[in-house]
């Protein structure tokens, strides 16, 4: 992989290579653009087989919170870092607290959070090291567990869907089929079943499922999650489920789940437009738990993260209105509405504001 060339196709600011032998730390920590604040983004360990995967995904992850962020109107910039190691094997305290010295280096360019492989212990050794860290536990003053602020954020990107497909965001007459029963899954469950609409949901793994069905959801096989004659599908765990071999099987007129990346690539994303089914971009519909985390900043309550997820209602709405107003699919005016954010703010950088000059060791006398 070409390093440089790679930072100037997908404009990143920042890589810092992070190696101490006595601990066998590695990582990486990608900032891709700070024009809104400090870039935000979680640190996921993983046994990735080469360096270039493990860059690779740095770039790919710490892009898209850019996007995130930019799209849900945060003041935050997009970072991710990856350690390159087995999380089943390879923990320890002093690797952690490692990598937390190395964040620290950085003055708060690159904050992070818990990702893929990384627990809430491993967060709190990073605390002990560095200040920049989110979603530390709640005894600690922190977040917490994002997932039901997750589920919350998604509900609100649904009923933005709702409302302009059918001109009625009311779900109590609505069906909803959910792919994966995990975090955000079962409070999503318990949520819309709170809301009175009728639920489906799967799972591969059977007492998740199980719990699902004791919250209210009505469960179907694996497979035929795709095949439900459903006001909305919503994709809950892996990536990559709008597919060319599951788009011609869907019923939905709705795509709005909490899971990342769902579309395959962008031509799945352009053939639901083909086919009447609105899709909800999953980043604007999932960005609840980075905006759960991002107000530890400003001191966490449960108030404010409830009512700074419900502005998802109006980021989905805005993405709806771009995609109508420049005649585009809306996972296309969802990174343009972005990428509109930040050049405008950016922007605003200028004029200079002015600031008190020193000139140590000047003297008018
Ligand atoms: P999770 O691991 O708790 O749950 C995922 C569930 O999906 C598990 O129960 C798993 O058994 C199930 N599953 C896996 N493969 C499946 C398949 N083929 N069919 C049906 N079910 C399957 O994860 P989570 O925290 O609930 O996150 C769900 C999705 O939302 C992920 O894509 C995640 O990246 C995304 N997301 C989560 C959060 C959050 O706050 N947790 C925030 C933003 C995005």
């Amino acid at each position: 992989m070409e390093l440089f060339e790679n930072c100037q196709e997908f404009g990143h600011e920042q890589i810092v290579i992070c190696n101490n032998n006595d601990v066998g730390l590695r990582a990486i920590i990608a900032i891709h653009n700070t024009t809104l604040g400090p870039a935000l983004g979680g640190t996921r360990m993983w046994p990735y087989k080469t360096e270039e995967e493990a860059l690779e995904d740095a770039l790919r992850l710490s892009r898209g919170m850019t996007y995130k962020a930019a799209v849900s109107g945060l003041n935050l910039g997009g970072g991710k870092a990856v350690i390159i190691g087995d999380p089943r094997k390879d923990k320890s305290e002093a690797l952690f607290r490692a990598f937390g010295r190395f964040i620290d280096t950085l003055h708060g360019r690159y904050i992070t959070a818990e990702d893929v492989g990384i627990d809430v212990n491993d967060m709190e050794f990073i605390f002990q090291e560095t200040e920049n860290v989110v979603g530390v536990h709640q005894v600690h003053g922190g977040s917490g567990d994002p997932s039901p602020y997750t589920a919350h954020g998604t509900i609100q990107g649904m009923k933005a869907a709702l409302q302009k497909v059918y001109g009625d965001e009311d779900l109590s007459h609505r069906s909803i089929g959910i792919q994966g029963a995990g975090h955000v899954g079962l409070h999503l469950v318990k949520q819309l079943r709170k809301e009175g609409a009728k639920v489906f949901i799967t799972d591969i793994m059977s007492d998740s499922l199980a719990e699902a069905v004791e919250l209210g959801a009505e469960a179907v096989g694996v497979d035929e999650i795709y095949d439900l004659e459903v006001d909305v599908f919503a994709p809950c765990a892996l990536g990559a489920v709008i597919n060319e071999e599951t788009i011609p099987r869907l019923r939905c007129k709705i795509v709005a789940g909490p899971a990342n990346n769902q579309l395959a690539d962008n031509e799945a994303g352009s053939e639901l437009e083909r086919r009447d089914i609105l899709y909800a971009p999953d980043y604007a519909v999932n960005a609840g738990g980075l905006m759960n985390v991002s107000i530890e900043f400003e001191g966490w309550n449960h108030e404010r993260a409830i009512r700074m997820t419900r502005t998802i209602y109006y980021n989905v709405g805005r993405i709806f209105k771009i995609a109508e107003r420049d005649g585009i699919p809306t996972w296309q005016a969802a990174d343009r509405m972005a990428e509109e954010r930040i050049a405008t703010l950016g922007k605003l950088k200028l004029p200079f504001m002015g600031r008190p000059h020193r000139f140590p060791g000047r003297n008018k006398h």
